[in-house]
């Protein structure tokens, strides 16, 4: 399966702000964005023009990046946002927060979406009941996430379990730390997404 294997902070570094993509380097010292607050390359420090199109470029690259997901797959979920009901950037934010990833990594029980995407890939996570491997599976209200149980004694859930309640969990989902579980309440709402992006520029460089 096709994936980006480049380095993850360049990714910030080319959007001018932290993405998170790291896991606990990105509350320290050490992140890059930190030490070098500029886009990577021998331009970096220029200033292009921002353009109206460029702004939603970046827009779009940003969202994608977060949530780790390729070019062509971001297209089809924009498709989709497009013809349901409501506001399309809304339901592309939606669609996006409710692939399995990012709710092993919301509830906490990953450092990163990346990190996420691998518990689910070597099949340490259940959905109401049964292995799902595949990262992008969407949930759907009232699922029921969990760790496997001959997997949660494994390093990086006990360290989710020591470290549960220091990261906000939103409110669409519930966690039980003791059984590694995590309940979906609902699809989260806009207000409910603290994704830092304007989800109106990407829909308006689609639709051009
Ligand atoms: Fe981004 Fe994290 Fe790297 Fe900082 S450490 S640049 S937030 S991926």
């Amino acid at each position: 399966m096709a994936r980006y294997t480049g380095a993850d902070c360049k990714l910030c570094r080319r959007e001018k702000m932290k993405l998170f993509l790291k896991g606990s380097k990105c509350e320290s010292a050490k992140c890059a964005i930190e030490i070098r607050p500029y886009p990577p390359g021998e331009h970096g420090r220029g200033r292009p023009k921002d353009t109206e199109y460029l702004l939603q470029l970046r827009e779009k690259q940003k969202t994608r990046r977060v949530y780790g997901v390729l070019e062509k797959q971001f297209r089809n979920y924009y498709e989709e946002a497009n013809k349901k009901a409501g506001k399309t950037g809304e339901n592309l934010l939606q669609i996006l927060e409710s692939r399995l990833d990012n709710v092993v990594y919301r509830a906490g029980f990953a450092q990163s979406r990346d990190a996420a995407r691998q518990q689910v890939r070597h099949g340490h996570v259940l959905v109401n009941g049964k292995k799902v491997d595949i990262p992008s599976y969407r949930v759907r209200e009232h699922d029921i996430v969990e760790i496997r149980e001959k997997s949660r004694n494994l390093l990086p859930y006990e360290v989710a379990r020591a470290q549960f309640g220091d990261k906000q969990v939103p409110a669409w989902l519930g966690v039980v730390p003791d059984k590694m579980r995590i309940l979906i309440h609902q699809l989260p709402v806009r207000q409910q997404i603290d994704t830092q992006v304007q989800e109106q520029l990407i829909v308006e460089l689609y639709s051009k």
